[in-house]
């Protein structure tokens, strides 16, 4: 298998062709950014962290009947996943109110949510990915109703298999954002499970382990993903 030319890069990931049309490589950068790209960095090592991480995730929830775009790590940030058809929907689970929930409803965070609460999203930058419901996607023709309900199962059923895994490494999985595509007619789990787009708490502390240490400018940002890698990885 050949690394062929880079044909998309965006905040955090760049991706590259390969000779075979079935796949490609995602490769992880360390550049950080938030507030729909308002507040820019880097992270010491993120890509290698944010790759492994995302490694053990996605063949932990294949292991377990979830089908994911995962082939095989290459490299230190090199991902090689089956290439998807993205469907331009953002998917958020979450747990406990926090970020923009918190924000939207004028709540603290914390407070438990159950049943979880699913939220969609449309992936635009330049809209800052407003909020949208399941109309939206069947209007717009992003999704058919099979598809949209394959996507919700899907969800929740990452949501109780990550939570668990996260319980038993003393991490809340507060909420987090996953993307799907299409490879030849069925829905896979795209993108990448890690910091960047999960909340973990400290099961005792609450300490927020996460990319909300570099989004509100919390410190101890690279301490938090090898905490988690830790967690995780071993
Ligand atoms: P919130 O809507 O509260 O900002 O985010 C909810 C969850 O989804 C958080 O775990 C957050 O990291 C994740 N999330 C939402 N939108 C994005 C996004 O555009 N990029 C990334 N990386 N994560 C997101």
């Amino acid at each position: 298998m050949k690394k062929g030319e880079p044909f998309y890069e965006g905040k955090a990931k760049i991706l590259y062709a390969t000779d075979d049309p079935d796949l490609i490589i995602q490769y992880f950068k360390d550049d950080a950014t938030a507030f729909n790209a308002q507040k820019r960095g880097t992270i010491h090592e993120k890509g290698i962290m944010n790759n492994r991480i995302s490694e053990v995730l996605f063949k932990y929830l294949e292991s377990r009947g979830v089908p994911t775009h995962f082939v095989q790590r290459l490299s230190d940030r090199e991902m090689l996943v089956k290439r998807l058809q993205i469907i331009p929907v953002e998917v958020i689970v979450r747990n406990r109110i926090a970020g923009s929930l918190a924000k939207r409803l004028g709540l603290e965070e914390g407070g438990t949510l159950s049943p979880p609460v699913l939220e969609h999203c449309y992936k635009s930058d330049p809209l800052g990915d407003p909020m949208i419901n399941e109309f939206h996607i069947r209007a717009m023709g992003w999704a058919t109703d099979a598809e949209i309900k394959e996507i919700e199962k899907l969800s929740f059923r990452v949501n109780e298999l990550l939570k668990d895994f996260f319980d038993q490494r003393n991490l809340i999985l507060v909420d987090f954002k996953v993307e799907f595509g299409r490879h030849h007619g069925k829905v896979y789990l795209g993108d990448e499970i890690c910091p960047d787009t999960c909340r973990f708490w400290e099961k005792d502390t609450l300490e927020k382990l996460d990319k909300d240490r570099f989004r509100r400018d919390l410190g101890k940002v690279e301490d938090a993903y090898q905490e988690v890698c830790r967690r995780v990885c071993n």
